[in-house]
């Protein structure tokens, strides 16, 4: 067995690989038994009842600390070595559960959100082959995929080399959280050398993404609202400010345009609404601004920021008001390297669990992936089971795909901490 596992190991992703075809037949057939091994060891029914109980917990963003307190039982049941990290968050400490293959190799993180946006809560229920529920697509379904790899792992031993890393934690969905907790996670040195991320993205692999923060600007003027024809003449105009800082802006957007990449899109500055006075005849003191800035990779999230604030001072000298600005960056930038090991094990599960690689894509929105890229940089896969309605009150997951990601998922673990035992018995 330790031989045939050490042919495992050794062999590296994809029919090209200059090997004999003897050598290469008996990889084969040993991935494919172990990949079948994984298959018939994934159980739907506790999958499922693992997703009902995720969702049936109410865990609006912020408030996530009894589906963590739930979890945390249901993985120390397991067997598994479960911490508890606060990491800024003390109402809903992040779940950390470790499954060690007792050898060294690489650590594979298994990473969730189970924070759901602020919205009416809709208990689980199965619809047919649909798991609904709050949660149910983003991401409690993907959680409960990634908990039922990590059982698969744990009961059938064969994890070769190194651990998996199973986290899960609050304060992702903006505007009520911006993945402060994970990110103090990764400061923290709670973090894997590479990363899974079961959000509902299923039929390409994202490779790069925009960064994206909100900001909120206020110009004021010293004095109060007042009738038009009473208003102080030293006074600024804070609606003619805002139309300076408007041109300003838009000039901005035309010029980071040209910084723009084939499949994330173009850097942007992007104004969603403007405020100022009540009625028509009086004296405003205020006009706000709203809006988003998006970047992409290279570039850093406090330099994103110090640009923006020094357009901001010019405007105030300009036209002479107070300027403030609120700024939150939502997630930074990601970029996936396509040679990294992670890759090039995920794919050759994926071609053996569904078929075929997938193809590469953009990132449409932001996720946990872009933490672990700025902070990092860490690489990081989004994919997770086919479903869909996330922020809405009709969400839904396939249950099907749901098996399908649990066994990629432990697959994929397999391959990739198995790469370390290679390399260390080659040593
Ligand atoms: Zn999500």
């Amino acid at each position: 067995m330790r031989q045939v596992l050490a042919l495992l190991l050794e062999q590296d992703a994809g029919p090209t690989r200059p090997c004999s075809s003897r050598w290469y037949n008996a990889c084969m057939d040993t991935f494919d038994a172990i990949a079948e091994t994984l298959r018939r060891a994934v159980n739907r029914e506790r999958l499922l009842e693992t997703a009902v109980q995720l969702v049936e917990i109410p865990s609006r963003t912020g408030e996530a600390g009894a589906v963590l307190d739930r979890m945390a039982g249901m993985l120390a049941d397991e067997g598994l070595t479960v911490e508890r990290h606060v990491a800024g968050h003390p109402s809903a400490p992040a779940v950390a559960a470790w499954l060690s293959s007792g050898r060294p190799g690489p650590t594979l993180q298994f990473n969730c959100h189970v924070d759901t946006v602020h919205l009416p809560f809709v208990p689980p229920a199965v619809q047919g082959k649909r798991l609904t529920g709050s949660g149910a697509c983003d991401m409690k379904g993907g959680t409960a995929c990634a908990i039922e790899a990590v059982r698969v792992l744990r009961q059938t031993g064969t994890l070769p080399a190194g651990r998996v890393l199973f986290t899960a934690h609050d304060l992702h969905e903006a505007p009520w959280g911006y993945g402060e907790q994970l990110d103090q996670l990764i400061r923290d040195g709670v973090v894997g050398e590479a990363v899974l991320i079961p959000e509902p993205l299923t039929d390409y692999l994202p490779t790069v993404g925009r960064g994206s923060a909100t900001w909120k600007v206020t110009l004021s003027r010293p004095g109060l609202p007042i009738h038009e024809v009473m208003r102080p003449l030293d006074e600024p105009s804070v609606i003619a400010a805002g139309g300076v800082l408007i041109e300003r802006l838009m000039a901005w957007n035309a010029r980071l345009a040209e910084r723009c990449d084939p499949q994330a899109g173009q850097e942007s500055v992007f104004i969603g609404q403007i405020h100022s006075g009540e009625i028509f005849n009086q004296y405003p003191q205020q006009c706000w601004l709203e809006g988003t800035r998006r970047w992409l990779p290279g570039g850093k999230r406090d330099e994103v920021e110090r640009e923006f604030r020094v357009l901001l001072d010019e405007v105030a000298r300009q036209t002479g008001t107070t300027v403030t600005v609120e700024f939150h960056c939502i997630r930074d930038p990601f970029y996936l390297d396509l040679t990294h090991p992670l890759v090039t094990t995920f794919q050759e599960c994926q071609r053996r669990t569904g078929g075929s690689e997938l193809p590469l894509g953009p990132k449409p929105f932001v996720d946990d992936g872009n933490s672990f890229y700025g902070l990092g940089p860490i690489p990081a896969i989004t994919h997770g089971p086919r479903a869909g309605g996330q922020h809405t009150i009709d969400e839904w997951a396939d249950l099907d795909d749901m098996v399908r990601v649990a066994w990629l998922y432990a697959l994929t673990a397999v391959r990739y901490c198995g790469r370390g035992a290679a390399e260390s018995e080659a040593t």
